[in-house]
């Protein structure tokens, strides 16, 4: 057998990740490996805190990337605030929520389960309800964009709702992160982890996440040591730490670094609300195309998330050809239903760097003309008297 170096043919990515990236972003990967303790390097991690530090909005310390994709960052959050017998409260709408509910009872927690509907936000009366229920309760957990729906729920309200109960609270933010608005210390939230792929537009395996001083005060108090050695903020702060010397932890993924450092650059010069609005402003294009080719998008359009388009399936439709056949034919890649909407829609992503014009017009007209020529003129002439307005 011969082997040869591996040359995919692009794709369009606007699926639920990972997303397209930035020329400049995939160019920081190839710039020469330095070593992790060489003071460059340490000079831009530090850079790389304050750079996140204003992407979540937040002026905590301890802001950091792990070192490994949003899944990680999510059982960094549980595993280092969760101890065994805990009581913690999931608002649970989608697929995320769920994986939430899980890490709860593998940390030894006990779960409290609040589910709502799937394609609706989490309810902030039920969780109330669940609070009232259980006092004991030490923390509240949900996500803010449910990429397995396309749904946001209201960080602001829930995080008020837990503290009024003395609880603190971790918020999945992989999919909200520079696509729609999120105010980390405006909104109180206490532990936030995020994802590389999705709205930021780079390399996947790499999970931000954030903790305030409440928060840091939990996991410094603990009476058990966190169960994973290589999640443990109290060793992973000495590596990433302010000012005192760096200790090896474990070997950071440098060039990936180097894209996120790029990427968050990027983001910073844009500006978070220009980002924002560039989402939603796409997004009403695609929306616009998608309707006047007969398609509707599921989520109440109070809730919708501009970043994650989840679309009906047309009767008599086999979406998973449909999908083949953009992937095959215009190299477009759009996401499958997850879960319990496993089948019964599409997931259209306008993350970060493929939230753009030339991406809503190849979608628009691809999915017109594997759905039928019609279709595919009207939806394409909306599209264009979007932008041309
Ligand atoms: C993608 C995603 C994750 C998981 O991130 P990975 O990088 O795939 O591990 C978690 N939560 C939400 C809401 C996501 O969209």
């Amino acid at each position: 057998m011969s082997f040869q170096s591996f040359n995919p043919v692009p794709r369009t990515l606007m699926g639920p990740g990972p997303s397209d990236i930035n020329p400049r972003v995939l160019a920081a990967l190839s710039r020469p490996i330095i070593g992790h303790l060489d003071p460059q390097f340490v000079g831009m991690m530090d850079e790389i805190k304050v750079l996140l530090q204003y992407a979540f909005q937040t002026k905590n310390e301890l802001t950091i990337p792990v070192s490994a994709p949003g899944s990680a960052g999510m059982e960094t959050c549980f595993t280092n605030l969760v101890e065994p017998g805990d009581t913690v409260v999931v608002c649970q709408n989608g697929v995320f929520g769920m994986r939430m509910a899980e890490n709860v009872t593998r940390c030894g927690g006990k779960l409290v389960l609040v589910e709502d509907e799937w394609g609706t936000a989490v309810d902030p009366q039920k969780l109330e309800d669940a609070l009232i229920k259980h006092p004991e309760a030490k923390l509240v957990a949900f996500v803010h964009a449910e990429t397995s729906t396309g749904v946001e729920s209201d960080v602001k309200t829930l995080c008020a709702i837990a503290h009024k109960y003395d609880c603190l609270t971790i918020v999945d933010a992989v999919t909200s992160l520079g696509g729609i608005e999120l105010d980390v210390d405006g909104w109180g939230v206490d532990a936030i982890y995020s994802g590389t792929q999705k709205c930021l537009s780079a390399p996947p395996g790499i999970s931000p996440v954030s903790f305030n001083e409440k928060a840091v005060e939990v996991i410094k108090s603990r009476k058990t040591p966190v169960q994973s050695w290589f999640l443990d903020l109290n060793l992973v702060m000495g590596y990433w730490g302010k000012g005192e010397k760096r200790a090896y932890h474990h070997t950071a993924p440098i060039n990936a670094l180097y894209a996120l450092h790029e990427s968050l650059l990027l983001l910073k010069k844009e500006g978070l609300e220009n980002a924002w609005a560039r989402h939603k402003h796409h997004h009403n294009a695609l929306k616009a195309g998608l309707e006047a080719m007969g398609l509707t998008l599921v989520v109440d359009e109070a809730i919708r998330l501009p970043q994650l388009n989840a679309v009906a399936m047309p009767e008599g439709v086999d979406e998973a050809k449909i999908r083949t056949e953009l992937l095959s034919k215009h190299n477009l890649e759009i996401g499958a239903g997850l879960g319990k909407f496993a089948g019964k829609l599409w997931r259209i992503g306008l993350m970060g760097y493929a939230a753009n014009e030339a991406n809503v017009r190849l979608c628009v007209s691809s999915l017109g003309a594997e759905l039928g020529g019609q279709s595919c003129l009207a939806g394409i002439g909306c599209v264009d008297s979007y932008y041309s307005s």
